[in-house]
């Protein structure tokens, strides 16, 4: 669907739009349709802008990422659909893996996401090949499924867009979990090590630029970054910019669009 430029939700429709193309390739979920409606949702709530306790979550999961012994992107439909030749950018900055995991698993949508990222760029893309399959004990449904050159043996794995109880699981068996996530009370935002709470659309490429000024740091600087971060308080900040926010907004900075009708 064509969708006007001076239309005043231009941009969200538009993504909505790569969402729904997705689901009809294959690509999305249709689960992943409700999960993007609540993202949608939260980013009302921040006014659809990086908000800056967004940007020091990202410098600080940049930091972690560049010092990594092997950092994972996990990569799932939503995140094919909406920026998959930012997150083929990103892994190539960060010296990450890119792997596919699943949540609602089949061939056709594996097939399905590896032509995405083989169009965005991608070179190699674990995941898909049976041959490499290990499981995670700690989770009963298909994404136990990871591959062994990848998240199996990850240190630090970037899940954006992921649920609970895999996160759960990374954590458990030692891994750092990095994950971006609307919304701040979700079990995967409170069980993460960093918890990015802003639009996947906007994090990544921020964070793509973040990685440039990073990479000029040294790696004691990275690791203050780290060691000064803490994921809870930064939890506690996201809610506090959307209350606050709403309570303005409550308080008399809406604006009646009516108002001159
Ligand atoms: P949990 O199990 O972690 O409590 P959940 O099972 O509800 O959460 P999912 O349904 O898998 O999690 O949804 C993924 C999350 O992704 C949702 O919390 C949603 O707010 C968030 N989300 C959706 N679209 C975006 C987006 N574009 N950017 C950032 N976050 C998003």
């Amino acid at each position: 669907m064509a969708i006007p430029d001076n239309h005043p939700r231009a941009e969200s429709l538009r993504i909505r739009e790569r969402i729904i193309e997705g689901m009809h390739e294959k690509v999305v979920a249709e689960a992943g349709l409700i999960a993007h409606g609540r993202g949608e949702a939260y980013d009302y709530l921040l006014g659809e802008k990086t908000p800056n306790y967004a940007q020091k979550q990202q410098e600080v999961a940049v930091a972690m990422l560049l010092t990594s012994k092997k950092p994972v992107i996990s990569v799932n439909g939503n995140i094919a659909a909406l920026c998959p030749k930012e997150i083929v950018q990103f892994a190539e900055t960060t010296r990450a893996a890119l792997e596919i995991n699943l949540f609602y698993r089949s061939e056709e949508r594996i097939k399905a996401i590896t032509s995405v990222l083989k169009e965005a760029g991608a070179k190699t893309i674990l995941g898909a090949d049976p041959e490499y399959h290990e499981t995670l004990e700690e989770i009963s449904h298909l994404r136990r499924i990871v591959d062994i050159r990848g998240i199996y043996s990850a240190d630090v794995v970037l899940v954006p867009l992921e649920d609970g109880d895999r996160t759960m699981a990374l954590r458990r068996a030692g891994k750092k979990v990095i994950t971006v996530d609307l919304n701040p009370l979700s079990r995967t935002s409170l069980w993460s090590n960093i918890s990015i709470v802003n639009n996947v659309t906007r994090a990544i490429p921020e964070m793509i630029e973040e990685s440039f000024k990073l990479k000029e740091k040294n790696s004691d600087e990275l690791k203050d970054l780290i060691n000064d971060f803490d994921n809870y308080k930064s939890l506690q900040e996201s809610l506090n910019f959307m209350s606050s926010r709403l309570r303005d907004l409550a308080e008399g900075k809406l604006e009646d669009p009516t108002k001159n009708l």
